[in-house]
């Protein structure tokens, strides 16, 4: 598969919800057009990005929206079951297990970590807030695909070496900090320790997304030339 820019993952992820939407209002035809406008990007873009996972449409019938969701769907991976784990059960780490959206894509929170004895040894949502000492043991015995990393920023970049360790290979990092993996010296160049081989992280960081929102209310018609692949 040709390298695919992580802009059109994020597409992906919103024309998906286009066609949810679509589908709750009993729309079952749609085309790059209709996509494009909903999407706010060009026909041409919409064609493009899903191109790279094969054909789904036919050629002047536009798509199907439930076979278009359903293949969306198989390509983000949203047909299976993800395991996650929950690292820092504040405020945020609560608000997130406590938020039912995702069990809508099967995201199934099979455990709950912190490190505060106040906190530890709680129920939230039928699962029983473990110490982060217990991450290795519990990994072991339960596969686990992602870690939430909640965290405060000083504890995030431990927290994160104690998902890696454990086995965990994408972390969704809500802390404000670059996660670095760590690195071991080998022929005197330091490179990442083996356990960082295929880790994928994602950041969300609300405070970012205000950010780049000053940004373009001061820059308008900056936007659009950059929702848009250039090459
Ligand atoms: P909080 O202080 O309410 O909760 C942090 C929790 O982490 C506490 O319960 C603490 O005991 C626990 N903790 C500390 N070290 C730990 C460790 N090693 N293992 C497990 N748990 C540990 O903080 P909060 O308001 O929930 O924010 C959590 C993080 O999320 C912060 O880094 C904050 O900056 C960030 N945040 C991000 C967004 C976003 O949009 N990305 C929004 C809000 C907060």
């Amino acid at each position: 598969m040709a390298d695919i820019p992580t802009a059109a993952i994020s597409r992906l992820v919103t024309y998906l919800r286009i066609l949810e939407q679509l589908e709750t209002q009993d729309v079952s035809r749609t085309s790059s057009n209709d996509l494009a406008e909903r999407a706010q990007v060009s026909a041409f873009q919409v064609r493009k990005d899903l191109a790279y996972f094969g054909r789904f449409g036919t050629r002047g019938m536009g798509y199907t929206v439930p076979i278009l969701k359903r293949e969306l769907v198989r390509v983000l991976g949203l047909n299976r079951t993800w395991s996650v784990v929950i690292v820092g059960m504040g405020r945020l780490g609560q608000a997130i297990a406590n938020y039912p959206g995702a069990s809508d894509y099967r995201f199934q929170y099979v455990g709950l970590f912190d490190v505060n004895p106040q906190i530890v040894g709680q129920n939230i949502r039928d699962l029983r807030v473990q110490h982060t000492e217990q991450l290795g043991d519990f990994v072991s015995a339960t596969p686990v695909d992602m870690g939430f990393l909640a965290v405060p920023p000083d504890r995030a970049q431990d927290a994160a070496q104690a998902l890696v360790d454990a086995g965990v290979r994408g972390i969704l990092n809500f802390a404000p900090v670059v996660i670095q993996p760590r690195t071991t010296e080998r022929g005197g160049v330091s490179e990442p320790g083996d356990e960082w081989r295929n880790v994928t992280i994602e950041n969300v960081d609300f405070l970012a997304g205000m950010k780049r929102l000053a940004f373009y209310i001061l820059n308008p018609t900056l936007k659009a030339a950059l929702t848009e692949d250039t090459e």
